[in-house]
């Protein structure tokens, strides 16, 4: 045979593979008119997280936050704020001097250990006063008392502002004797241990805790430089969304004026089983191996704790099927949460992604042909553009939801967002915009990026919170 038909030959049997691992992907790929069905979907689970249950546990929980206005511009003072979500506990002191200057003065981030996200309770919360002591004196804080905002973002029932029964952890956290227990007594308890690190006077510095959950931190702050901003949207280890509902919609808490920001708590979509005809294998498998199984099966297609595992598990069987690495496997890549969701952004970048593939692989012990990069790139742009789709649904249910809650043709508005998956992916933010234009075609979004939210929304919520009218559960 001569040269150029051994090439042709090669080219055959290249698009012979192409084509077949266009067809396993299949099954990831979204079209416009499932995901309205699935935008749909969730805004029946909206209605029935705001409805006046007793009983049910509804897979949105649409939890109320206590927070009823966005900032105004006026907010003044200095304040401490926590954040406690995924990967770091961070200590801010915050000083809102006006709507141009709210200085973080002083910050420190925290690892959390792993033995800590998996230990008792008191152990967590000692460690997280640990952290508060050592930041009030090296900011030489000592001698003050300021409001704390807490960032918390795992499902709370809140009761109030200051009191906050944890749903369920996520995200990997496990501790035991928190779920079902008040947070905020527990921090105030593990303040008054002060355990680790004595600093006598820790409980006369802090003189009040306020709850925010991550996604209402996020939208605060934005909130805070633009008044349209009443959405905040997190893509990161986890997801989720809060906007500002009706109160008469509030079926679950007393009062008819007003609003309240609701945290949808969007991941826990599908735990019903109501997403069953869009998850794969895969999605099922991966929620077999996780912590929380039958859990946030939402979260689960969209976040950055398992958007690396999907693809992983998809390279597994694609090379079984010999479609990949010429079948080989390696250990690496048989183990589990080796594939890493930051690996999906590095190989999605235009020009030097699929050299990065390529070295990404072969640090995974697999040698791979330039073949095998371009089928790797297009599966991770496969599971990379489902979660910006699926994202982009939810969000097209809330903005819907507000402009008919108002009666409006058209509506305006800001969201705020933050999330590695967001702001690190190439191509994320481009794909969202993009599927929610046509899936919510009379609302016209901005986007407003966050930057030190967390503590800066926190310090908004503490803010803005005293002249809140206080409300009643029914
Ligand atoms: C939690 C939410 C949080 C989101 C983003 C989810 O796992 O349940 O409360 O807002 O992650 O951090
Ligand atoms: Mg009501």
């Amino acid at each position: 045979i001569t040269l150029s038909q051994d090439v042709q030959g090669q080219n055959e049997t290249l698009s012979v593979t192409l084509k077949k691992v266009e067809d396993f992907l299949q099954p990831f790929r979204l079209s416009m008119e499932k995901l309205r069905e699935v935008s749909a979907r969730l805004r029946k689970d909206f209605i029935r997280g705001l409805s006046k249950r007793r009983h049910s546990r509804p897979p949105v929980k649409m939890l109320p936050t206590f927070v009823r206005s966005t900032p105004d511009g006026t907010e003044r003072g200095d304040f401490l704020a926590l954040d406690l979500g995924g990967t770091n506990l961070r200590v801010f002191h915050v000083r809102v001097e006006d709507q141009e200057n709210v200085r973080i003065v002083n910050r420190k981030t925290d690892p959390i250990p792993t033995e800590k996200k998996k230990g008792t309770g008191n152990q967590l919360f000692d460690f997280i006063a640990a952290s508060l002591a050592d930041f009030l004196k090296s900011s030489s804080l000592t001698d003050q008392t300021l409001p704390l905002g807490f960032t918390f973002s795992f499902p709370c029932d809140q009761k109030d502002i200051d009191k906050c029964i944890l749903v369920r952890w996520t995200k990997g956290f496990d501790c035991s004797g928190v779920e079902g227990e008040d947070v905020v007594k527990l921090l105030w308890e593990a303040i008054k241990r002060n355990k680790p690190h004595p600093l006598p006077a820790l409980s006369s510095n802090i003189s009040s805790i306020d709850m925010v959950n991550d996604t209402v931190g996020t939208m605060m702050s934005c909130a805070f430089q633009d008044q349209s901003c009443e959405i905040g949207m997190i893509v990161g280890t986890g997801t989720n969304a809060c906007y500002m509902e009706e109160m008469k919609n509030v079926k679950r808490m007393e009062g008819e004026d007003g609003r309240m920001c609701i945290n949808t708590e969007w991941g826990g979509f599908g735990d019903n089983g109501s997403l069953r005809d869009i998850q794969t294998e895969f999605d099922l498998e991966l929620d077999r191996g996780s912590p929380n199984q039958g859990e946030n099966q939402f979260e689960k297609m969209i976040s950055g704790m398992y958007l690396g595992e999907v693809v992983r598990l998809v390279l597994v069987k694609l090379a079984q099927e010999k479609l990949l690495f010429g079948g080989e496997l390696s250990e690496d890549l048989l183990t589990q949460d080796k594939f890493k969701t930051k690996y999906i952004s590095q190989i999605e970048e235009d020009t030097t992604g699929l050299e990065q593939a390529w070295e990404i692989l072969l640090k995974l012990g697999l040698p791979a042909s330039p073949e095998d990069c371009e089928i790797v790139r297009m599966v991770c742009s496969t599971i990379s553009t489902r979660s910006a789709h699926l994202c982009a649904a939810a969000l097209a249910t809330i903005v819907n939801r507000i402009r008919t809650n108002r009666g409006l043709d058209h509506l305006r508005t800001t969201v705020g967002v933050d999330g590695t998956v967001y702001k690190k992916h190439p191509k994320f933010s481009q794909r969202l915009r993009d599927a929610v234009r046509i899936l919510a075609p009379k609302c016209e979004i901005s986007f407003l990026d966050s930057e030190d939210d967390s503590g800066k929304g926190a310090a908004m919520v503490t803010a803005v919170v005293p002249r809140q009218p206080k409300g009643s559960w029914l």
